[in-house]
């Protein structure tokens, strides 16, 4: 598993695979927050992203839930997660992919 910067995995995600798919948070400005402020965000090169889920349902066969990082990872646009099939490729892995609002 490659992850840029700490790894803030919560609690829920404890067994989780943390799919790190952009980088620090496209807000950054909550002031009780500080978990990316030393990094500029950025959404991580897709061929990288799903080369790290080819390599986890290797390495990982157990692995029930994937959880999609770092802090706004749900702002990419949805016609680069389908068209890509970046959605998919989880389960082509043999891993799980469910897409949630968070709050
Ligand atoms: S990660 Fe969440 S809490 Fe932290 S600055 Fe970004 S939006 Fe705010």
């Amino acid at each position: 598993m490659r992850y840029e910067g700490k790894l803030y995995r919560p609690p829920s995600e404890a067994r989780s695979y943390i799919l790190q798919a952009t980088i620090g948070c496209s807000h950054n400005l909550c002031t009780y927050c500080d978990m990316y402020r030393d990094r500029t965000f950025r959404e991580r090169e897709l061929a990288a992203v799903l080369e790290d889920v080819a390599e986890a349902g290797r390495v990982m066969p157990g692995t029930e839930r994937v959880f999609v990082a770092d802090g706004d990872a749900l702002i990419m646009d949805v016609p680069r997660w389908l068209t890509s099939g970046s959605l998919r490729a989880p389960a082509r892995a043999g891993l799980p992919a469910r897409v949630a609002d968070p709050l």
